[in-house]
């Protein structure tokens, strides 16, 4: 018998999925894939909805990756002053970890954008019956 409980947001969100079905997946390629990480779908494979609403609207990302590399250089500040550790290979670590976790930074700040600042909402009704049956359930 197929699942048909929708996923709640936050796993939706944390599995990058489509805000209007939570089913179709937002990216085309895993982001470990560092030519194409920020590759995403035009619309929904599952339920047809378009991401990119109007022109533009991903820039808004920008300010919620921004938040994200703000909070870790806090993290880091409150490390460094809480353990003193050797100045250059800290900041040599930090900086390394800041280009490493870019790929994650920036597609969970256009998921959290999709999810949290879109005028997007949930559809049970897409969740159910998409537009395609290609996506699974799982
Ligand atoms: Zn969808």
């Amino acid at each position: 018998m197929p699942n048909t409980q929708a996923p709640n947001k936050f796993s939706a969100l944390v599995g990058q999925k489509c805000p209007h079905c939570r089913r179709g997946p937002l990216f085309c390629f895993p982001w470990y894939n560092l030519k194409s990480f920020l590759k995403m779908y035009e619309h929904c494979p599952h339920c047809g909805q378009q991401y990119e609403i109007e022109p533009g609207f991903f820039w808004g990302a920008m300010y919620i990756s921004y938040a994200f590399t703000t909070g870790w250089f806090l993290v880091g500040l409150t490390f460094y002053f809480m353990y003193w550790p050797p100045m250059v290979p800290f900041i040599l670590f930090y900086i390394s970890f800041i280009i490493l976790t870019l790929p994650i930074n920036v597609r969970y700040s256009r998921t959290i954008l999709l999810h949290l600042l879109s005028p997007i909402k949930f559809s049970k009704q897409a969740f159910l019956e998409g537009k395609m049956k290609d996506v699974p359930l799982k």
